[in-house]
């Protein structure tokens, strides 16, 4: 069980502990940063409770009736409940899409499964509405919170669950899969690695043009003059026309290579060597210099503020953009 998902063995270990001694929790949080797998060990946890006698098929994955239907989402007693594009989860959306499902008895497998992904998307009213079913869970249902900000649930939530905390992979084991699946180079690899916060997914699909567009972006940020409206535009626009057909993803590449660029200054400023933009080292020195340490932190928050804005109130894209570059552009050019 577990096939194609790597790293986090202690945690998988617990959990095919709990199912195999039948002791699994009523409730459990996985909580972890984004992107590292911690969904795909639920799914798995749900098939492991529920498989009918391991079949190994393809790849290793078990290919009995009741593992065949999870891994469709077809199973009907194991719900993966996604809130895509659901700002604020509401009280009764909690009751439509979680707690029907759960009341409703299993009449397949031996457990009712139910998985909340971004579960600290519900509001504070959701989530005492679901306390209540976590105080007394359904006969026969195991819940699984995920989440990467834990602290935005009630400590009343949280206590209630047993926790299985992930950590982001380490980058060699996260660039050796790249080198092996995405036939990297060890650079192009750790770099990607580092680019994509240890997670194996985004960092595959990190193809050259992503690179390239990612260098330039960087190339930029680092050339930056000060309050230059031409220079401010031209990276708006390198956002905006990014590497991505979709729309969002861009966007959030676009930050997360920002965030990272920010992170590598402040990083420099105190003498890190975690840097991410190895291969821009000269560039991150040179403009760490001209920062205090308080303002780049100051900045940072602002980026994470506008990515915010953008994707959960709707701001106006270019405008955000501009506002962050111009703050990024303030102490450039003085070097
Ligand atoms: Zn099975």
């Amino acid at each position: 069980m577990f096939e194609g998902i790597i790293g986090h063995d202690f945690q998988k270990n617990i959990l095919l502990r709990a199912a195999q001694d039948n002791l699994a929790s009523h409730s459990y949080l996985f909580a972890g940063p984004d992107g590292i797998g911690k969904k795909m060990v639920a799914v798995e946890f749900a098939k492991l409770l529920n498989c009918g006698g391991a079949l190994p098929g393809p790849a290793g994955k078990c290919v009995c009736a009741s593992c065949r239907k999870i891994e469709k989402g077809i199973h009907p007693d194991v719900a993966l409940v996604e809130f895509a594009g659901v700002k604020n989860i509401k009280v009764d959306q909690v009751r439509d899409e979680i707690e029907e499902r759960l009341y409703l008895r299993p009449f397949e497998g031996r457990f009712k499964v139910v998985i909340v992904d971004e579960s600290e998307r519900m509001n504070q009213n959701a989530q005492s509405a679901f306390l209540k079913t976590l105080e007394e869970p359904p006969p026969g249902s195991v819940i699984i919170l995920v989440t990467s900000r834990p602290d935005s649930l009630l400590p009343t939530l949280r206590s209630r669950c047993q926790t299985v905390e992930f950590s982001a992979l380490p980058d060699d084991l996260v660039a050796g899969v790249l080198r092996e699946q995405g036939g990297m180079s060890p650079e192009e690899a750790l770099l990607a690695s580092r680019l994509s916060g240890g997670s194996i997914g985004k960092a595959l699909g990190f193809d050259g043009g992503l690179l390239e567009w990612r260098r330039e972006l960087i190339t930029r940020l680092g050339n930056i003059r000060k309050n230059s409206a031409s220079d401010i535009s031209s990276l708006t626009e390198h956002i905006s026309s990014g590497a991505s057909p979709d729309e969002t993803e861009r966007l959030e590449l676009g930050f997360r290579f920002i965030m990272l660029w920010i992170r590598d200054l402040a990083l420099a400023r105190i003498g890190s060597g975690r840097i991410t933009n190895t291969d821009f080292m000269e560039s991150v020195n040179n403009e760490a210099r001209k920062w205090d340490l308080k303002d780049l932190l100051e900045i940072e928050r602002q980026a994470e503020r506008a990515w915010y804005d953008i994707v959960r109130a709707n701001a106006n894209t270019k405008l955000v953009l501009d506002n962050l570059f111009i703050k990024l552009s303030v102490n450039s050019g003085m070097g």
